[in-house]
């Protein structure tokens, strides 16, 4: 049987290999220590999942980028020695200490030298493969950082040509957006600007026009309040149901404050298919809040007024 090695496939998981050692080593000093939770190594592309209560700011994954671009820049070789475990600790080489390492340990480190003096890029136990220098790497871009899982945050990245790759990815999505919204790229920031700004006035449109209407349904509800269905006639009441106007829940709360101030003389239940609901009484041989306490719903505030979001209110009515 003869073995081939993909050798371009394994210099590409060597480059995001020791791109993941350096990845590790800045956000120990970013974040003063940091633990590992899993890492995952592929063809110029690392996934880096770490402990850490909040996620990176963006300067901070832009500062750890340059550090690392910095030092992949640099005249730097990893030198690999064999060692003792004992050896190992006496060096300040990051290990897991909880996993179990046999007598024999590798001791992985990266030193970079700059401005005539020695940097540590990265020192740590290891038995995988790695570049004799971390200028192999090419590149590095952090693609995204997510969270998987409470306290555990994860940063993704590519080296080597897949930094152009998504570079050129990232132009292409730029390209689009700015054709759909008829602009340049480097017009884009102003478009928005000028685009969320109108989406404001609209919005604010949107809002008064909307309030109008229900104003205008509501006072027209209000001269045939006058004819209950039979319903209405065993509660002594109106019976509205607002959902034709697909209210939030703020504006129904705002419809609410409007009808309180119009039809204070007059048993009314005010409701949307969402439900979201209001009871209001005025005689006093009626009461919201033990109507609403008969009917099973959940809450009910003063005698005269119940307002809360209950999906039961839809079997009542
Ligand atoms: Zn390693």
């Amino acid at each position: 049987m003869k073995l081939l090695v993909h050798w371009s496939k394994r210099n590409a998981k060597m480059r995001a290999h020791t791109a993941t050692h350096l990845l590790h080593f800045a956000l120990d000093k970013l974040l003063w220590s940091t633990k590992q939770a899993w890492s995952l190594v592929d063809n110029d592309y690392l996934r880096f999942d770490f402990e850490a209560k909040n996620p990176l700011e963006e300067n901070e994954l832009l500062l750890i980028e340059s550090q690392i671009n910095d030092r992949i820049r640099c005249w730097s070789v990893v030198s690999i020695t064999q060692t003792s475990l004992e050896e190992a600790k006496k060096m300040w080489a990051k290990a897991f200490f909880e996993d179990t390492y046999g007598e024999e340990v590798r001791v992985v480190s990266i030193e970079c030298t700059s401005d005539n003096s020695l940097d540590l890029a990265s020192k740590e136990l290891c038995w995988w493969i790695h570049v004799q220098d971390i200028s192999h790497i090419g590149a590095f871009k952090i693609v995204q950082q997510t969270a998987v899982a409470s306290g555990i945050r994860r940063i993704e990245a590519v080296t080597w040509t897949s930094v152009t790759e998504q570079a050129q990815k990232s132009d292409r999505r730029l390209a689009d957006i700015s054709s759909r919204l008829d602009c340049q790229p480097k017009q884009l920031e102003n478009k928005l600007e000028k685009i969320l700004k109108e989406y404001g006035h609209l919005q604010s449109d949107h809002a008064l026009l909307q309030w109008k209407l229900i104003c205008t349904h509501l006072d027209e509800f209000h001269n045939e309040c006058d004819l209950p269905s039979a319903w209405s006639a065993r509660w002594k009441g109106c019976i509205i149901n607002v959902s034709w106007s697909s209210l939030e829940d703020h504006t129904f709360k705002e419809v609410i404050h409007h009808a309180k101030a119009r039809w204070s003389d007059r048993n009314w239940i005010i409701y949307s298919d969402e439900g979201n609901f209001a009871i209001y009484t005025w005689t006093w041989d009626l009461s919201a809040k033990q109507f609403a306490r008969d009917q099973g719903l959940k809450w009910w505030w003063s005698d005269q007024f119940v307002q809360w979001k209950d999906e039961k209110i839809k079997e009542i009515v």
